[in-house]
């Protein structure tokens, strides 16, 4: 492995565009900058920390505020004309709605696209309004010529990631990973391609939205779940989110509810889930344990 660093937070403005989290990290090897939280590689081909750095740093905040979505967009074949069969394209496998004619390269792309989606879509259980907002994405990054010199799979694993957020339901760059057929490198690169080029709003995920998922892959019942999103939640009032990785304070909030709920549940189990480290974990459960008031912590302090 190469040098590391950590970067210092003297400069409060060098945290995560993505999650807020100042734990960044400098790969010298690779000359880029990652985030140790949710894992998004922010800058690459680094020289130094000089101006594209700070670039990318006031661009990306300047493009983030909250936004809603919604929208039924996804039935590709409007204006088709001449057939081809769509079944003659290798790999795929259509869903009997889509099966129809196409007329060319583009329209083969788009449906090979809405596969994609729904592949992983599909190995995530999103419900179909999410896959309708990744598919509208998809068709307008068409439009605007954003398509070209990507791969399908980059493309729809950004777009879905986008879409999770988006409503909310936010998965991890890791998951996001882990279902799809490129690396987590190309997708934080397509993924902050299209957040610039079509001037997407992403608000920030909020560590409450991470609790139900991970309490449920861990199997860990409704009332330490709905006390981890408590936990959650007190722990953004009190601010103690700031400069934190939402990801890192969800998995705290959860090994605090499951530990004061009688139900044995390891740090290292819950990185495993969450897709953060245990050093992570237990830096955010000291955070949590020591500025919050939670009462039935005490008797285990
Ligand atoms: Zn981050």
């Amino acid at each position: 492995m190469g040098k590391m660093s950590k970067i210092e937070d003297g400069d409060k403005k060098r945290c995560c565009p993505e999650c807020g989290s100042i734990n960044l990290v400098i790969n010298y090897a690779k000359a880029e900058i990652y985030c140790a939280d949710c894992g998004m590689v922010i800058a690459e081909n680094i020289v130094d920390l000089g101006p594209e750095w700070r670039a990318f740093d006031s661009e990306q905040k300047s493009k983030r505020a909250r936004t809603g979505a919604s929208m039924t967009y996804r039935i590709h074949d409007k204006g088709l004309s001449t057939p081809t069969a769509v079944n003659k394209i290798p790999g795929l496998h259509l869903p009997r709605a889509w099966q129809v004619h196409t007329t060319n390269a583009k329209e083969r792309t788009f449906i090979f696209a809405l596969t994609e989606i729904d592949r992983m879509a599909s190995a995530f259980r999103l419900p179909m309004n999410i896959r309708e907002a990744a598919s509208m994405l998809y068709r307008k990054a068409m439009k605007k010529r954003l398509i070209n010199g990507r791969s399908v799979e980059s493309i729809t694993s950004a777009l879905l990631y986008i879409s999770c957020r988006q409503y909310n339901v936010p998965r991890t760059l890791e998951e996001i990973t882990k279902v799809s057929k490129v690396g987590q490198k190309e997708i934080s690169r397509v993924y902050r391609y299209f957040l610039r080029e079509m001037n997407l709003k992403v608000a920030p995920a909020s560590p409450v939205d991470f609790v139900p998922r991970f309490c449920s892959l861990l199997n860990l019942g409704s009332e330490i779940r709905s006390k981890a999103e408590e936990i959650a939640k007190k722990a953004k009032e009190a601010e103690l989110t700031n400069g934190r990785g939402p990801i890192g304070i969800a998995a705290a909030a959860i090994y605090i509810a499951a530990m004061i709920s009688g139900k044995h549940c390891t740090q290292n189990e819950v990185s495993d889930v969450a897709g953060v480290s245990v050093a992570t974990i237990g830096a955010r459960y000291k955070e949590l344990s020591e500025e919050l008031v939670i009462e039935e912590l005490n008797i285990f302090l």
